[in-house]
């Protein structure tokens, strides 16, 4: 083999990452632009967040199409809460997202409802799923959409 790239991680071997929040996002890279602004407010900085991307966000958690789907989803942030001792959760998803089937709505307002109950969904699922196993990170959700994101309650 030959070494084609010279680099330093930003971790030594052995050493636990801390690791401040888990974002949960669609795989869409459209909505890079309201996500960066979004974790500068929320001062998540690039590298202090893990962020595993799937189809779709929070829908294999809310409304997936087959259990297994949920489980891996769940799975993915149940590790990353552990391995990395992580205080929050953030979940997102996004306007007019294919996963869903690119949903049409009559307006934007029917649209963010839509979402926002997804994600309401989501984080019940997911707050029962990590209690069960005795871990209670915050969790917190947010909708991209085309003017920026939403915070959602
Ligand atoms: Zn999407």
């Amino acid at each position: 083999m030959r070494r084609i790239v010279q680099e330093r991680p930003t971790r030594r071997r052995g050493e636990h990452v801390r690791v401040k929040a888990v974002v949960l996002l669609c795989s869409d890279p459209g909505f890079k632009a309201p996500l960066k602004a979004l974790m500068r407010l929320l001062e998540v900085r690039s590298g202090e967040g893990d962020m595993p991307s799937v189809a779709g966000g929070v829908r294999d958690i809310a409304s997936p199409s087959n259990d297994g789907d949920r489980a891996y989803v769940l799975g993915q942030i149940e590790k990353a809460v552990r391995l990395h001792h992580v205080g929050q959760v953030i979940l997102t998803n996004h306007a007019d997202c294919g996963a869903y089937g690119y949903l049409q709505f009559q307006n934007e307002d029917d649209e963010r409802q839509f979402y926002a109950e997804d994600l309401r969904k989501a984080e019940k699922v997911l707050r029962d799923h990590l209690r069960g196993i005795g871990l209670k990170p915050a969790i917190s959700k947010y909708f991209l959409d085309f003017h920026g994101a939403l915070e959602i309650r």
